[in-house]
């Protein structure tokens, strides 16, 4: 087998196991549905993964997915879109009642 191929197989067995696990977790982003496997990625709801990660409590990618596919259903864990993650991480946990900084709202964002 080449490494391209080798690279091909082990990317579609992660995406598999990124699948089952986010399945595991209800499937689409928490804040708006979103349900694209390749933009969806498991969000601390207390915002404390990076401490779980320095601590050693958690890991990230395929380490962190073949552990959740292990153990029930955790309640610190949910699963979460890229760009509803980015605005969490900008305006905290209530970002959704903040106004998407589409053009049109860019104005009342800015001084
Ligand atoms: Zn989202």
């Amino acid at each position: 087998m080449s490494n391209e191929e080798r690279r091909k197989k082990d990317r579609v067995r992660y995406l598999r196991l990124k699948c089952l696990v986010v399945d595991k977790y209800g499937g689409e982003c928490v804040a708006c549905g979103e349900r694209d496997i390749y933009v969806l990625a498991f969000d601390h709801v207390e915002d404390d993964g990076a401490v779980r990660r320095r601590n050693k409590l958690d890991a990230t990618g395929a380490i962190l997915y073949r552990a959740l596919v292990r153990c029930p259903v955790r309640t610190d864990l949910q699963v979460m879109c890229a760009n509803c993650n980015a605005r969490k991480r900008h305006h905290g946990k209530e970002f959704e009642k903040w106004p998407l900084t589409q053009p049109e709202g860019r104005d009342r964002l800015l001084p």
